[in-house]
């Protein structure tokens, strides 16, 4: 998965998805097989098409299929991170949402690696290279520098 730091940002990441998803959001398609292909026309729209055309009935446009772009930032929940994929805004992000500051500086590390998605790994990943490393430290020293008296 290619994760982007965005502009001006020291936690702010693009994780681009390996999963191939349908541009037309009705239809829901997506898929990781290796056998599709960036631009290429979604199989499932594709035969609504060929089946309405079968039927003489108007077909809807072919969708084509996309990588969809997440946005994470890594400090997001006390370092957990925050991602806006379905999986994270519903199944992860609730439980953390209701916790306080000082739980969620408790959790132990098993359960923080839990609750994070893919894209929020990637992130973390790409935080560590070098270019990436030295735009947050000094983010982070600048915060501490802010804070102090
Ligand atoms: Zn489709
Ligand atoms: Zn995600």
């Amino acid at each position: 998965m290619k994760a982007t730091r965005l502009n001006g940002s020291a936690t702010l990441y693009s994780v681009e998805s390996k999963r191939l998803c349908c541009s037309r959001s009705e239809c829901g398609y997506t898929t990781t097989s290796k056998k599709r292909h960036e631009l290429d026309a979604c199989p499932r729209c594709h035969k609504a098409w060929v089946n309405a055309l079968g039927a003489g009935k108007k077909a809807a446009p072919t969708g084509i299929l996309e990588r969809r772009q997440y946005q994470v930032d890594i400090a997001e929940h006390g370092g957990i991170g925050r991602c806006c994929c379905e999986n994270h805004q519903f199944n992860l992000e609730p439980k953390l949402s209701r916790m306080t500051a000082q739980e969620l500086s408790e959790l132990p590390d098993s359960e923080r690696e839990l609750a994070r998605c893919s894209h929020i790994v990637a992130a973390r990943k790409a935080a560590c290279e070098p270019e990436n490393l030295d735009a947050l430290l000094a983010a982070l020293t600048q915060q501490e520098q802010g804070a102090g008296p």
